[in-house]
């Protein structure tokens, strides 16, 4: 098991010209390297065919750039002192992602191992936060991460992951309900400011290919991510022979009760996120101390006996679920978000899954995906985040 997340999808680059041939040799020994721990050159050579002296060669350029360090396991075995072995040097590269949560905005210093080596953070009142203040706050926050990188470490690059309709392509953040002034807020203004080129992605992109990179099975070949929380999103993801075809879609706007008359922030009627998002949710209550933050919601639900709550919600996701896989026939859907979290909810929303598509319907008999509850919390978004510039600067520093 390899101690670098998303290497798969890294060391494709190194395999273009097949696994004997010299272009992408060096990529290929680094991959190795990180793949299997207490490697040497002599294992290398013997499982690469390459000549040994070209291995020591190819390793040596590798120590040089930084990205592989050797060590001398203490213990010496029967046979005399033990083989120098070879290991990756995780702090070599690190890359900073800017992100929200709830209310509070953040930036992680990552390293390749996914590890943050530091965050820098700042409370804000989202509500009041114009675009002015959020630039100056993401460039204070990039700039105290970037003063704390680990010594001899390379900075890969810069990614925000965003919640709401995000635009990646033009690096807009187009909507999200907790940042009611950053309609439409436009990134380039903070690439000029940094004079260094920002990546923005959308969050459940980010988490969504991290995760897929570490699913229990290769037969999971396609994956979607349901995020049911303050609002409700999706992304979606399908491994194919040259890497993987992934999209987004707004499944929170979908319509699975006609006679639903809540009015949704979009601007339509009956959206499935006006009636089952948290947003929604706090708007109808008649309790003042149910939090809008999720993360202080999902204490707020684990601390009360919900047996008989949420049922009309359970029954609408249910409902969107059916019609996620009958659209996408995914093998996975991970839920992640306060509500799945809660265990007694999870299971009712399993069942109400089953009684809207029953498995023992012709349609579905096949394509019924693995559901499961994501991790409460990990560091799935900022790998994901990052992964795109270490593929890229793995691929320069091991340029052949
Ligand atoms: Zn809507």
């Amino acid at each position: 098991m390899t101690i670098i997340p998303m290497l798969s999808q890294y060391s494709k680059q190194f395999n273009f010209d097949g696994h004997d041939m010299p272009a992408g040799r060096k990529g290929r020994i680094f991959s190795m390297i990180c793949a299997q721990p207490f490697q040497t050159r002599k294992k290398i050579a013997e499982d690469t065919g390459i000549r040994p002296a070209t291995v020591s060669k190819l390793v040596l350029d590798l120590i040089e750039t930084g990205l592989v360090e050797e060590s001398r396991p203490e213990e010496i075995s029967q046979k005399g002192r033990p083989e120098i072995v070879l290991s990756p040097n995780v702090n070599r590269l690190v890359a900073l992602v800017g992100y929200t949560v709830s209310r509070t905005i953040h930036c992680a210093a990552v390293n390749l191992a996914g590890e943050v080596l530091h965050v820098a953070s700042e409370k804000t009142v989202a509500d009041s936060v114009d675009p002015d203040r959020f630039i100056t706050i993401m460039e204070s926050l990039y700039r105290e991460c970037m003063a704390n990188l680990p010594k001899g470490a390379q900075f890969a690059g810069y990614s925000i992951s965003l919640p709401g309709i995000v635009n990646e392509a033009e690096k807009k953040w187009v909507y999200s309900i907790y940042w009611p002034k950053l309609l439409g807020l436009d990134l380039n203004v903070l690439e000029q400011k940094l004079q260094t080129p920002v990546g923005v992605r959308k969050n459940l992109n980010c988490e969504l290919h991290a995760r897929f990179d570490k699913r229990s099975s290769q037969k999971t070949q396609s994956m979607v991510l349901v995020h049911w929380g303050l609002g409700i999103g999706a992304a979606y993801v399908c491994a194919q022979e040259n890497g993987r075809r992934s999209s987004l879609g707004e499944i929170g706007h979908c319509c699975v009760d006609q006679a639903s008359t809540a009015i949704c922030k979009c601007g339509m009627v009956g959206c499935v996120e006006a009636e089952a998002g948290l947003w929604a949710l706090k708007q109808k209550s008649s309790d003042p101390d149910m939090p809008i933050d999720e993360r202080r919601f999902q204490t707020y639900l684990d601390q009360k006996d919900n047996e008989q709550d949420y049922a009309r919600q359970i029954e609408l996701m249910a409902l969107t679920l059916r019609n996620v896989v009958l659209t996408l026939t995914p093998d996975e859907i991970v839920l992640t978000g306060p509500f799945t979290h809660n265990e007694a909810i999870f299971k009712r929303l399993l069942a109400a899954f089953d009684k809207a598509l029953p498995p023992n319907s012709l349609i579905t008999k096949d394509m019924r995906p693995h559901i499961i509850a994501g991790d409460k919390h990990n560091a799935d978004e900022l790998i994901g985040a990052a992964a795109h510039h270490f593929g890229k600067r793995l691929g320069e520093l091991c340029a052949d």
